[in-house]
């Protein structure tokens, strides 16, 4: 582990936040703003304006007349692939200073931050490709019809997004519904606006035309309520906590609002005693660690057959002892700080829950040498019972359970016992067992001896608690357009003498 030596701190950070409605950067109309903290010393470094219902009236009403009466719905799909592929041009351009900004207000390593804002910018380039390659469905029917499927933007729609890997994720909701022709209201997480309020000055400059994208920062239970229950906006798409998910469902029925739901995880990472285990050890210690464990698929349960169970244990402590953890800016740190007070307490808590659950191995809370902001030292705690709050809920950090299991059967339901059901990682040599395991697992992504590697074509989503629909490739289409069917009669009207007498 490394210790606090070098700090880097970004020039030209803003000395205010503020939302972008209709093309313009404003303040909260009753002026209101909240704290934004920086995640290794918490101090607050910016304040932002705290949007309430009227400012989201304010944005929602932009981004409704952008587009009832503006270009942008009405511009054909390689008109606006164009202004797509210039956002990708700029983002890639500044990957550099977007990672450095994005580092400094989550926490999150800064070479993993890079990483994120280049697969930000791919996000937008697939979809600016994809919404090209989509053609409609046209159908010839007996007795000289025709149907076709025209798919339209749906309207405004808001996504609401949460502070992991922030950039990154709202590149994944914005580059769809605009790749559309929808306008939308991003309502960011309140932790991490810096990277956010960056969006407005890209889009500027791609030529994206005023009121397509709005932006209100503040609250969940001010600014992203007013959001999901105003009555302008048809489609919500949220990433975010299974208890927000549920919420959020409940406010958007009366609504009737079509919604996507990214919800929590708690994915097993299931490994036998036929595996590769040097490439199990690597993949698992990544695919918990890596973005300080603020990852909604980390494998943060690890079930491992008994015959390699010492072993495996003995190995992944001696492992998660030597990440490093460091300065988010400093490019050799792989665990950071933790985004926020808030959520390091949270964190530390269940670590707290954990020693009397199960045996800790490796870390165990603050790591020495850290004396202030929220570092946590990767944690491991062996011999988990699945009754355990660690082993059942999600922490959201830098912490995994493992568990021995005996029969593959035993695997299944140790897998499958939790509410949540999004990744699933299987690490064997036996092929069919692989494969049946990923037919029988609840959940809606399984990587089979591999770790997180996703073409933006899959489907992308969980079962359970973990979510509600697919987003990735063309169900991303699917769901930011209507698709209105048309019937058209070329020859013939059908029962043309229905009514005319016998
Ligand atoms: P969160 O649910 O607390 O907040 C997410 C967003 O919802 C924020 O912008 C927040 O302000 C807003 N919000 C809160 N209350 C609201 C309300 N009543 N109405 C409308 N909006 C409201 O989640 P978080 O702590 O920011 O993010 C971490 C969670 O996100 C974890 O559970 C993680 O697993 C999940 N996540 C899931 C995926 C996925 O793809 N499945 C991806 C990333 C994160």
């Amino acid at each position: 582990m490394t210790d606090q030596t070098t700090r880097h701190l970004p020039a030209g950070l803003p000395d205010r936040i503020q939302h972008y409605i209709g093309g313009k950067l404003v303040d909260s109309v009753d002026g209101d703003t909240f704290d934004v903290l920086e995640p290794v010393t918490n101090e607050v470094y910016v304040r932002a304006a705290a949007g309430k219902a009227a400012d989201v009236a304010l944005a929602v009403a932009a981004a409704r007349e952008a587009f009832v009466n503006g270009p942008w719905p009405r511009m054909l799909p390689r008109e606006r692939s164009r202004v797509l592929h210039r956002i990708a041009d700029i983002v890639e351009s500044r990957d550099a200073r977007l990672a450095e900004l994005e580092s400094f207000d989550s926490g999150l390593p800064i070479t993993q931050a890079l990483g994120q804002a280049r697969r930000a910018a791919e996000n937008f380039r697939f979809f600016a490709d994809l919404v090209v390659a989509q053609s409609d469905d046209t159908f010839k029917v007996p007795g000289r019809q025709i149907n076709y499927v025209n798919r339209k933007p749906i309207g405004v729609a808001g996504l609401i997004t949460p502070w992991n890997t922030p950039f990154m994720l709202e590149s994944w909701k914005l580059g769809p519904a605009l790749a559309t022709g929808n306008t939308v209201v991003l309502k960011p997480a309140e932790f991490t606006p810096l990277s956010a309020s960056l969006w407005a000055g890209i889009f500027e400059e791609a030529g994206l035309p005023d009121g397509v994208f709005n932006l209100v920062n503040g609250l969940g239970e001010d600014a992203g309520d007013a959001l999901v229950k105003h009555p302008d906006v048809p489609l919500i798409s949220f990433t975010g906590e299974s208890s927000t998910g549920q919420l959020i469902f409940a406010n958007a029925a009366p609504y009737l609002k079509g919604l996507s739901m990214e919800l929590g995880g708690k994915s097993p990472a299931v490994v036998f005693a036929d595996a590769d285990l040097e490439a199990a050890i690597d993949a698992t210690i990544f695919g918990v660690f890596s973005l300080n464990g603020e990852r909604c698929t980390a494998g943060s349960r690890i079930l491992v057959e008994r015959s390699v169970y010492d072993e495996f244990v003995e190995r992944y402590a001696e492992r998660a002892e030597r990440v490093v953890v460091g300065d988010p800016q400093d490019p050799r740190t792989e665990v950071g700080a933790l985004v926020h007070p808030e959520h390091y307490e949270k964190v530390v808590s269940y670590i707290e829950i954990g020693r009397s659950e199960g045996r800790l191995v490796a870390g165990g809370g603050r790591p020495e040498g850290f004396e202030a902001g929220n570092y946590v030292a990767p944690t491991v705690f062996a011999d988990v019972p699945p009754s355990a709050r660690i082993f059942q809920e999600e922490i959201f950090g830098p912490v995994v359970a493992i568990t021995p299991f005996d029969t593959e059967e035993e695997a299944l339901a140790l897998a499958n016992g939790v509410r949540y059901g999004l990744a699933a990682y299987v690490w064997t040599n036996d092929l069919k067992r692989a494969h049946n395991f990923a037919q029988s697992v609840e959940a809606g992504m399984v990587w089979l001896n591999s770790n997180n590697v996703r073409d933006l074509r899959t489907p992308f989503g969980g079962v359970k608690a973990s979510g509600l629909g697919h987003e990735g490739g063309y169900r991303s289409i699917d769901f930011y357009t209507d698709q209105q069917a048309v019937h058209i009669t070329l020859g013939e009207v059908h029962n043309p003498t229905f009514g005319k007498g016998a």
